[in-house]
């Protein structure tokens, strides 16, 4: 029997998981990334929760382990860069393993490509779908007929505006905006210590990452920075601007993003959508549900391609009941991570200083029962 076709649209954490679950589960992906090359911007992301069996069922869990930032502490420092708080990078007790985007979506396309087909540096122009397939047009390859196509194109995916109309009615900004550039790998003392400075509305991180430190801004910009994410130029006077008068390292990282030639910029936003599919078509990872800020996007994207590909199997051929399935079973994680990700950015980047009492508080607490938890799974009393 012929394997019905998938077209994966966007081969970044989402695109590859999910490739490689449907070729496992007798379907044929083809994964079309309008990068030339997998992309290795981003910072260090935490494999965690629902991803971690899945990892581990993908036989991926060692890779990952090997290729795992040194992150171990996390130093709070206040405005005038005076170290507050030191805490263990602790997930009181639950597996959990930090690696950096890049290598995430790396060893999951080394997993995939063996069995489905990736066309790098090509896109969907058009996609018209009727009862029995969807005919999609590429930017450069031929036109090809599919049985279902899933948007895996991230936040600003071109799948959901295609299908479902344009980004502003699914996307609201958190009010923040994060800008990220790479440091040399002398730019840290310690490569196991992450450093966080803030003052109100600005919060400047580095990283240790694991080869390549990286410098992370999270912010409120005192006017809203325009929606132009081409717009290089803007971007650099915007982190200039917003961080001109805060101390520390700030001059020397603001001097490293404004040398770097195509540093990352984005508003910090979540994606809600009434409905994930429409006919053939379905929404996967940041491209149905993204929730910036708390930095579990690859969890999640990897946990519903698992489910998707699961669903899909178990359906026998009817995507409608999958698709739905799929959504529900996706909305039980994501719905909460959405309600609370408001609070967290006003907790995270507070916008007074007794508001950073508050959080410099919370933190301690926190640390505190992650360092309680950790202590007795160590002694193997509870997990
Ligand atoms: C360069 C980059 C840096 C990131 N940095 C961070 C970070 O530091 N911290 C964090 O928490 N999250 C970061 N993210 C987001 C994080 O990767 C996602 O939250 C999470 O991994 C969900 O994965 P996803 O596959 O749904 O989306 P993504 O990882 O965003 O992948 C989407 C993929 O689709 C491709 N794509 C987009 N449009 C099209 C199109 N029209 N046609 C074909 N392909 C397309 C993109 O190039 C990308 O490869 C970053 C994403 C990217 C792309």
């Amino acid at each position: 029997m012929k394997k019905p076709e998938v077209l994966i649209v966007g081969a970044g954490i989402a695109g590859p998981a999910l490739a490689y679950w449907l070729a496992r589960n007798g379907y044929r992906p083809t994964v079309v990334e309008h990068a030339r090359q997998l992309r290795s911007g981003g910072s260090a992301i935490v494999v965690k929760g629902p991803a971690i069996p899945v990892a581990e069922r993908m036989g991926i869990l060692p890779q990952l382990r090997e290729l795992a930032t040194r992150n171990r502490s996390l130093t709070l420092l206040d405005p005038a860069g005076k170290r507050v708080l030191r805490l263990p990078s602790s997930s009181g007790g639950s597996p959990t393993v930090e690696v950096t985007r890049a290598d995430l979506s790396e060893v999951l396309h080394r997993s995939a490509r063996g069995d489905a087909e990736f066309v790098f540096d090509d896109t969907v122009t058009a996609l018209d779908q009727d009862e029995g397939g969807a005919d999609v047009t590429f930017r450069r390859s031929a036109p090809r007929r599919f049985d279902l196509v899933v948007g895996t194109d991230g936040m600003h995916s071109t799948i959901r505006r295609l299908v479902f109309g344009p980004e502003r009615q699914f996307v609201s900004d958190l009010g923040l905006y994060g800008a990220t550039v790479p440091l040399e790998p002398d730019a840290i003392d310690d490569p196991s210590e992450l450093t966080m400075l803030t003052v109100p509305n600005r919060m400047l991180v580095v990283h240790p990452s694991r080869t390549t430190p990286l410098a992370i801004f999270t912010f409120r910009a005192a006017r809203p920075a325009p929606h132009d994410r081409k717009n290089i130029a803007l971007h650099k006077q915007t982190v200039a601007d917003t961080y001109a008068d805060v101390r520390w390292r700030a001059p020397e990282l603001v001097a490293a993003y404004l040398d770097h030639p195509a540093p990352f910029f984005d508003p910090l936003t979540t994606v809600r959508m009434p409905s994930w599919s429409r006919g053939r078509v379905v929404l996967l990872g940041d491209a149905a549900a993204a929730t910036a800020l708390l930095g579990d996007g690859s969890s999640m994207a990897m946990a519903g391609a698992y489910a998707l590909a699961e669903e899909l199997a178990s359906h026998h051929g009817d995507h409608a009941r999958a698709f739905a399935t799929y959504e529900s079973r996706l909305r039980r994680e994501v719905r909460p991570r959405q309600r609370r990700v408001g609070l967290l950015s006003r907790l995270m980047v507070p916008s007074t200083r007794p508001g950073l009492v508050v959080r410099n508080t919370v933190a301690r607490a926190v640390g505190r029962t992650n360092r309680i938890t950790s202590r007795e799974t160590a002694n193997g009393k509870t997990v």
